[in-house]
């Protein structure tokens, strides 16, 4: 499923305002995990949104906040995941 945030501009990391915040391109989108549906395993295509705050001059990416940086699961995935291994044995675990 492809997903892109609603709004134009995310806060600059330094600064907390958008304010001076410019879009400076997307890298290659991220795949990251989520809750299955419909019976079907769920992978996210998010972009990877590069932003460039001209008062501090950082470079960042936008963050999302159903996701960890750099991660490839989503955070409902990982508890999701967790509860699945609750008492099931290590072996099918791994598989799952
Ligand atoms: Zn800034």
């Amino acid at each position: 499923m492809d997903v892109t945030p609603v709004a134009h501009k995310q806060c600059c990391p330094l600064c907390q305002t958008d304010e001076f915040v410019i879009r400076k391109g997307i890298n290659t989108p991220r795949l990251v995990r989520h809750l299955p549906a419909f019976g079907k395993k769920i992978v996210l295509v998010v972009p990877t949104i590069r932003m460039y705050c001209s008062s501090c001059g950082a470079g960042f990416v936008w963050a999302y906040d159903f996701v960890g940086a750099k991660r490839r699961y989503s955070h409902l995935f990982r508890e999701w995941s967790a509860e699945q291994a609750f008492g099931s044995t290590a072996k099918h675990t791994a598989r799952s």
